[in-house]
């Protein structure tokens, strides 16, 4: 154009903040030698307290004189998706946009006219594209125009991006926040159902919905045996452990066993659930049985009145699911445990019993390397004072 360095570009960003899609970068100057009429340009100026009707009226506008034969303005658009949001971060990102918005301007004009380049913010990026380095300024809207009509430029072709993507999501009210984090935004994005492909995934508030696993209350009979069932549940779910084993006898022992659990739950930062020491109800549940060989009557009564605790205990709290560490331990009668977690899935209880085999891959092997290795404190017998009759010639309970 050969002019003496008299155009000044403006430069602006908008989508950095929402949770969604693209950010888009615009860049805009004057043609020096085919200035708009005063009228547009005063009204230009005013952007900050345009309604986005308006906005949008001036943006035609610009479009329309962008695109006349000799254009009264210059324009440069740059986007950049979620993908790449999440891959470079949105300050990289926000770079990315501005560069290719420039790269755009850069093929209407001879950069040698360039006086200046503005940009609002205070990111203090510097573009090999450019010839000298931009300056940056904030609070921008009484003191470079240009960056007010980028402004515009970037925010109505982006809100006319997202306009499009409304019709997929019907639910979300796109029209009010335009995928910014609003409560009405995180209420629609509750379940990770709700998550789009156009979502950015590195955004806390849609991570954390990524990363949301279902709660599950965990009934452990001692400390030694619930070891494998928090290494193997940990990864999907969110742990509670309820220690409820009033059938523990002497209260010496009982108290020693609690307190290896509590020491361990403290260290694998899982929370934890003490139940009473009701032994009276432990007597009650099996009274008339207590001369049953181990595994028969007499535990089942122990799983049952245990079972149905921690059944009704997660149902109370809203906990999804629960299940119970017994599994591990080949003294117990799996069968019958999975029978009793079923019996009160078929009840009107709102949590689930999960029926797990933790003895599966060694799993009892592995829980006394753990405790071995960590030197846990394992008891050399079941728990009541019945079971003590039967000790496992030395074998491990
Ligand atoms: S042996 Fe174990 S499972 Fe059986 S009643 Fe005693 S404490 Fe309960």
């Amino acid at each position: 154009m050969g002019l003496q360095k008299k155009i000044k570009i403006g430069i602006d960003e908008a989508g950095r903040w929402p949770w969604f899609w693209p950010v888009v970068a615009a860049c805009f100057c004057l043609n020096p030698e085919k200035i708009p009429s005063k009228e547009f340009i005063s009204k230009l100026q005013d952007s900050k307290k345009l309604t986005s009707k308006q906005r949008e009226k001036i943006f035609s506008q610009i479009v329309t004189l962008a695109n006349e034969e000799i254009p009264s303005i210059f324009f440069g658009i740059g986007v950049v998706d979620n993908f790449v949001i999440d891959s470079i971060n949105i300050r990289q990102a926000n770079k990315e946009a501005m560069r290719r918005a420039l790269l755009e301007i850069l093929r209407k004009i001879n950069q040698d006219d360039i006086d200046s380049v503005v940009i609002d913010g205070k990111d203090n990026y510097s573009f090999d594209e450019l010839k000298k380095k931009p300056l940056y300024i904030i609070w921008w809207d009484a003191k470079v125009a240009e960056i007010a009509w980028a402004s515009i430029i970037a925010k109505v072709f982006r809100d006319k991006i997202i306009d499009t993507y409304a019709c997929l999501y019907p639910k979300m009210s796109l029209e009010n926040h335009k995928w910014y984090g609003t409560k009405k935004h995180n209420d629609f994005l509750e379940t990770k159902a709700n998550i789009s492909s156009f979502h950015r995934l590195t955004y806390a508030p849609v991570k954390k919905i990524l990363e949301h696993k279902p709660k599950l209350l965990l009934h452990v009979c001692c400390w030694p045996d619930a070891t494998i069932p928090i290494v193997t549940l940990k990864e999907k779910y969110d742990i509670i452990c309820f220690w409820y084993d009033p059938n523990i006898h002497p209260k010496s022992e009982y108290d020693r066993r609690l307190k290896a659990f509590k020491k361990v739950c403290e260290i694998e930062k899982i929370p934890y659930i003490e139940g009473e020491y009701d032994i009276k109800t432990f007597f009650s549940k099996i009274k008339g049985f207590e001369k049953c060989k181990e595994k028969w009557e007499r535990c089942q009564k122990c799983y049952d009145f245990r079972l149905e605790k921690t059944a009704f205990l997660a149902s109370e709290l809203n906990i999804n699911y629960w299940t119970t560490s017994l599994t591990i331990s080949p003294h117990k009668d799996i069968k019958k445990i999975f029978e009793i977690g079923e019996k009160y899935n078929l009840e009107n209880i709102k949590s689930q019993f999960l029926a797990f085999d933790f003895r599966k891959d060694n799993g009892f092997v592995k829980s006394v390397e753990y405790t071995k290795k960590n030197n846990i404190y394992r008891q050399n017998y079941c728990g009541c004072m019945y079971s003590e009759n039967f000790l496992w010639n030395g074998k491990e309970g």
